[in-house]
Order: structure tokens, then C-alpha cells, then sequence
């Protein structure tokens, strides 16, 4: 038995939080393979190293980071070098000889250090196990022969999360929070028998918590569907963490290091066939409605390819298509074309078959998802008539691939008040 274990960064905030994780992971003998985040908040600390780390790029002044790094290492008694890699930094940062790459991912590689150290397993640092390619994206095949010589040949290894290296060597970093992809990606490679992400939370929630009181705790859920919630901003996991796990059907399960007793869920590639009709809601504001009108002898598929032409080359992407004959929307996250709008804009108005354009720039997408929903017929009208019966407007509707989705897009003032609505007629409702 061989579990991949990650540990995100209020974690590993303190010497208090290092000691829970110690213990859980001498609770269980599978436990050989862990990758952790950089240390993160805890009610003591208000920042997270990361973000430290980030300032610090500007401030050339790593103090504070220094020391949270020494006083876990003094609390717990530890005895492995992390003054001379840290001396080091703070040179470099003075002679502005170090990137910002390179210092953002200090957090996870003396997180890593001190816990190998603690536990006595062996640090391996992730800059020669996960390896970009030159496009950013993972070379699977390096990284995977990698991760598993290291496990092979060390047993019991302590990994950092959220970076690699390019092939010039030099470190790549994954978006905020992509230790869990790092962990994914190990776990894939080692082709663990469970990917277990410890996290502040008791697994994953059919509704946000902050929105709903005690919402219902989701014990199975699909590989699919998770993929749903996150991508319309349910935020436990790395939006990408689920890709790693899907061509070897590997589960994950999300558990809690202060309450591991509390439960978790568990992440598959098949779920058990749950009761609920709904497995979760999500919601996701700040996005953006373009509507394009076309001339009505043109042909739709041209003109949206011609449309997606110009989105691709400002390096847009687009949410959702929702379309209808003579026109079509694309929706997009504001923040991606905030910059280029009116750049984007002029290339389509010379696009030769479109009429008109307008803008909607007060979208917000709810995202309800359940395999359960899949060929049941009614559910959709079902689940539209609360928008109505709350007199909530709905500006699209998109009902996704194999029917385990349906997104709505409203005013961003209604998402909360359609995610509780929603919650409220559907939580319990079973098949
Ligand atoms: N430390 C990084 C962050 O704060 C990565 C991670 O924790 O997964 O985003």
C-alpha cells in the first residue's frame, strides 16, 4: 500500500502544526510519499510565506520569512542546515542575483527540508522530479521516470510542492496553490493506491460554508463532477489537481489535519451511485457577456470560429458558448480581457458577417452539478423555476457534456441568493 500525502500550507504554519503532521503520518506505515506546501497561516501567523516571499522580491528583505523558518526549526529541535540556503537568498535578493521564481518557491523547499527532517525521511528537492517544458506546461513522461526513481530509491521521501524546473534547469513555478498539482502528479507517477490532501477543512462541501450554515458534507463525488464545482469556483483544490488522477483512476481523498476524525470525501473516477440528486452548487462572479449578432445568411460555425480566432490570438480563454441561431455569447473572466477589451471588440466589428455586439459586463455563473441528474427528466425545469420563483433573472443557461452539469448565468448581486435558494429546495432531495 502506497499513499501519496499533501499537506497544504496552514498545515505547516508552525511548530505546533508540523508536530499534527508528524503524528499523522507515523499513524499509517502507506504514508511514504509527501509533498508539502510552504508554510501557511495559522491564528498566530497572518501571513502566509508565500506571500511573504512575494513581498520580499520587492522589499529585498526576507526578516520575516527567516524567521518563521528558524523558529519551526529551534521549536522542534531540529538539526538540518537551513541557515546557509537562507543566508544565501538574502544575498542574492541584496545583489539582485536571484529571480522571483526562485524565491517565491523557498517557502515549499525549507517547508519540505524542515519536515524530512523531522520525520527522517529523505528531502528530494522537486527542481529534478517535476519538469516543465519550454510552453509551461509538464513533460509527463521526465516527470513521471523521475518521481518514481526518487520513491524507489529513498523509500520514504519529503517533497516540495508548487515548482520545477525548465529544461535550461531554471525553476517554474505552477499558478497559486498548485502544491496539490504537484502532489497529483506524484501520485500519478507512483501510481499510489490513495492521494490523501490534507487540508483546514473536512472535505468537500455540497455549497460554500461561508454561504451556507453546516451545508451537507459530500462524501463521493466523480473525478467529472469535482472538475465542475472547481472550474465554476468551488476553491478546495487546484482547479488542475484532478488531471494528474484521471488516465490511472486515482482517488484522492480530502481530509482535515486539525479534526481528521471529522471525516472527508473521497474523489473517484467512478463515485458510488449517491442518493442525493445534486451532488454540489457553485458559483463564480466577475465575468463577462459578448454577444455577438450575424448577418442571418452567414454560417454560425464560420463566423464563432472567426470570433475564437481573435480570442485565441490575445490569449483569451472562453467559458462558455451558449448560442442560439442568429447569435452566440462568449463568456470570459473579466480579469483575462480587461486589458484588450476594446482591442477584441474593434477586431470582431471588421469580422465581415457580424452585425452587432453587445456587452454584459455583470455575470455570474452558478454551476449545479450531479451525475444523478443525467436522463432524469424534468430536474432542469425544475431547478430553472427557483430563478423565477425568487425573481432572479437568468441571463444563460448552458447545460454541459453527459448531463452532470448545468450552469446559469445571472447578475452578480444574485449569486448568493441563488446559490441558497438552490441549497435550500434541492440539499436534501434524493433519487
Ligand atoms: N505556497 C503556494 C501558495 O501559497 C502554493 C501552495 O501552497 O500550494 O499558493
Amino acid at each position: 500500500m502506497l499513499k501519496v500525502c499533501k499537506f497544504g500550507g496552514s498545515s505547516l504554519a508552525d511548530a505546533k502544526q508540523f508536530s499534527k503532521v508528524k503524528a499523522i503520518i507515523e499513524s499509517d506505515e502507506a504514508r511514504k510519499v509527501i509533498i508539502v506546501s510552504a508554510p501557511g497561516k495559522s491564528q498566530e501567523e497572518p501571513e502566509k510565506v508565500t506571500d511573504l516571499l512575494i513581498q520580499a522580491y520587492k522589499t529585498k528583505d526576507i526578516k520575516k520569512v527567516k524567521e518563521r523558518i528558524l523558529s519551526i526549526k529551534k521549536e522542534l529541535g531540529l538539526t538540518c542546515n537551513v541557515e546557509e540556503p537562507l543566508n544565501a537568498i538574502e544575498k542574492a535578493l541584496e545583489q539582485n542575483i536571484i529571480t522571483e521564481q526562485v524565491l517565491v518557491s523557498r517557502g515549499e523547499y525549507f517547508s519540505a527540508m524542515l519536515l524530512a527532517d523531522y520525520l527522517g525521511y529523505t528531502f528530494v528537492d522537486s527542481r529534478s522530479l517535476i519538469h516543465f517544458k519550454d510552453d509551461g506546461k509538464v513533460d509527463l513522461e521526465r516527470t513521471r521516470k523521475d518521481i518514481a526513481l526518487a520513491v524507489k530509491e529513498h523509500e520514504r521521501v519529503v517533497i516540495p510542492g508548487f515548482y520545477g524546473s525548465k529544461p535550461d534547469g531554471s525553476i517554474c513555478l505552477f499558478s497559486r496553490g498548485g502544491s496539490d498539482v504537484s502532489a497529483a502528479y506524484a501520485a500519478d507517477a507512483v501510481s499510489a493506491d490513495l492521494y490523501e490532501n490534507f487540508t483546514d477543512v473536512s472535505g468537500f462541501y455540497m455549497a460554500d460554508p461561508r454561504l451556507i450554515e453546516n451545508p451537507h458534507r459530500i462524501k463521493e463525488i466523480s473525478h467529472d463532477e469535482l472538475r465542475e464545482l472547481a472550474y465554476t469556483g468551488a476553491q478546495v483544490l487546484h482547479q488542475e489537481t484532478i488531471i494528474p488522477l484521471i488516465e490511472k483512476g486515482i482517488t484522492l481523498e480530502l481530509l482535515n489535519t486539525n479534526h481528521p476524525e471529522e471525516g472527508s470525501t473521497l474523489i473517484k473516477k467512478y463515485a458510488r451511485e449517491g442518493h442525493h440528486l445534486i451532488t454540489g452548487f457553485a458559483g463564480r462572479k466577475g465575468l463577462i457577456a459578448l454577444t455577438f449578432v450575424k448577418s442571418r445568411e452567414s454560417n454560425k460555425l464560420e463566423v464563432i470560429r472567426k470570433i475564437l480566432n481573435v480570442l485565441h490570438e490575445h490569449q483569451i480563454p472562453v467559458e462558455h458558448i451558449p448560442t442560439s441561431i442568429d447569435s452566440f455569447s462568449v463568456i470570459i473572466d473579466k480579469s483575462k480581457i480587461e486589458d484588450q477589451l476594446f482591442a477584441v471588440i474593434e477586431e470582431c466589428e471588421a469580422i465581415p458577417e457580424i452585425v452587432s455586439i453587445t456587452q454584459d459586463d455583470d455575470v455570474a455563473l452558478v454551476a449545479i452539478v450531479g451525475q444523478n441528474m443525467a436522463k432524469k427528466p424534468g430536474v432542469s425545469g425544475r431547478l430553472l423555476s427557483v430563478f423565477g420563483e425568487e425573481n432572479i433573472n437568468i441571463k444563460l443557461i448552458d447545460q454541459g457534456r453527459v448531463e452532470i452539469n448545468i450552469i446559469v448565468g445571472v447578475s452578480n448581486d444574485d449569486l448568493e441568493k441563488s446559490i441558497k435558494a438552490l441549497y435550500s429546495r434541492f440539499a436534501k432531495e434524493l433519487v
